[in-house]
């Protein structure tokens, strides 16, 4: 008897037709003789209305309550779901986040997982229950409710299945598997059997949303396999594992790209020690993450920074930044939302040269500007206008080789 942990996204729990198509997936897992957990998202749509609503009722809602508001989506899919697999005659029952419980840090939004204790989902699994758990949700040691970031129920599923050492954790989505980009805007992208936690860590976190980036971590970090599918067909979907050999031959393995980041540029800033601490305190200090970082060099003791925040702290940072800017008598702030930032992954660049520079020229190929670039061990970073967000995707995609069939014969080389 195996433990198996299958998460159900938006698209996958939609309306009732659909609950009912996840509910039969999870009583024929059930019936081959396993133990289930379920981890279920709100239906579609829901989690974006509800933070509408909050952005509706404050300019910065994010707090205690905005947790309240936001997490209750779960808590209808859960119900609805436990509902028909009863009625379907097995035995079910629902859990929120608290009730588990999934114990997290206290910052609001996006709260990290501390803690699972897995004891009371235990007692029902060996009782034959199916434990259907609210994803994204989490109780704080205050006794507050707690949200993990906007897609956090793939992390909620990674580290259920961490805590009770299952056997597979299971991601049901709307797309069959990893592809080397979002199949959706790239017809030509290509499912990958496999792909490694670091690479999977790096696109995930370059926007490739199809799972959370914590969630990625979790699984690295405890070994937990994770199976990305469709829960429409049964395709084979994508195991996301350790690396091997085979995957390091693969020079690159995906394309990404992040439309929820924007840039702030700090114009004519004091050229001296303690300036960029100052900056960015208040920042971070509020709990926001700073991505990309340029800072020009100086001319008459004077230098621009650039740097980019998601999108959700965009006006907040700006505020913070405006107000620092007056004290350390920099010229001018200016905010810019219309950006996206496209990345080429693959653990196979560690050992090859020349892809920035290929990746460079197919940019100005297509008379796109580069506004910013970094780089890590295995992937580039660029910042161009979101207009061209597609077309970078598709020119890169093909550049690199990664249509169908292509990246086979690179790895047999
Ligand atoms: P869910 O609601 O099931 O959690 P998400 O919308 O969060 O689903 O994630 C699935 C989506 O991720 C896909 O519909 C696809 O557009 C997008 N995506 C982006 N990059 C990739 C990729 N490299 N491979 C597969 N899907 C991707
Ligand atoms: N419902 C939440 C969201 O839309 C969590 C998730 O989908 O994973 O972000
Ligand atoms: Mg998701």
């Amino acid at each position: 008897m195996a433990l198996i942990v299958q998460k159900y996204g938006g698209t996958s729990v939609g309306n009732i037709e659909r609950i009912k198509n996840v509910a039969r997936r999870v009583a024929r897992t059930y019936n081959e003789g396993n133990q289930v957990v379920v981890v279920l998202s709100a239906m579609s749509g829901e989690t974006n209305r509800l933070v509408g609503l909050c952005n509706e009722a404050s300019e910065f809602p994010i707090g205690r309550e905005y947790d309240v508001v936001i997490s209750t989506g779960e808590q209808v899919t859960i119900g609805l779901l436990s509902i028909v697999l009863k009625e379907m005659g097995h035995k079910a029952k629902s859990f929120m986040g608290h009730q588990v419980p999934v114990v997290t840090d206290s910052q609001f939004g996006s709260a990290r997982i501390e803690s699972i204790d897995p004891k009371r989902m235990r007692d029902e699994l060996d009782r034959g229950v199916i434990v259907v758990v609210a994803g994204f949700q989490g109780i704080d040691p205050e006794g507050n409710i707690t949200t993990l970031g906007r897609g956090g129920s793939d992390t909620t599923a990674v580290a259920l299945a961490a805590a009770l050492k299952a056997d597979l954790c299971e991601i049901y989505t709307d797309v069959d598997g990893v592809y080397t980009t979002d199949p959706n805007i790239c017809h030509e992208a290509r499912k990958l059997k496999k792909v490694s936690y670091d690479e999977m860590l790096e696109m995930a976190s370059l926007g490739a949303k199809v799972l959370q980036t914590r969630s990625v971590e979790f699984a690295k970090k405890y070994e937990v396999p994770v199976m990305v599918r469709s829960s429409f067909n049964d395709a084979e979907g994508t195991l996301v594992c350790k690396e091997d050999r085979e995957m390091e031959k693969v020079v690159v393995s995906g394309i990404t790209y992040n439309k929820n980041e924007a840039k702030i540029s700090v114009l004519r800033v004091p050229d001296r020690p303690g300036i960029a601490a100052k900056l960015f305190r208040p920042l971070t200090e509020s709990g926001m993450n700073i991505d990309m970082i340029v800072q020009n060099i100086s001319h008459d003791a004077h230098t621009d920074l650039t740097f980019t925040v998601s999108k959700e702290d965009f006006k907040r940072a700006l505020k913070l930044v405006q107000e620092t800017a007056g004290q350390i008598e920099a010229r001018d702030v200016i905010g810019d939302p219309n950006i996206a930032k496209v990345s080429i992954v693959g653990a196979g660049m560690r050992s090859h040269a020349g892809v920035a520079s290929r990746m460079f020229e197919v940019m100005s190929k297509e008379g796109i500007n580069i506004q910013m670039i970094s780089t890590s061990e295995i992937k580039i970073s660029i910042v161009i206008d979101v207009k061209y967000t597609e077309l970078a995707v598709r020119v890169l995609h093909e550049a690199f080789g990664l249509g169908k069939g292509e990246i086979m014969e690179e790895a047999q080389a």
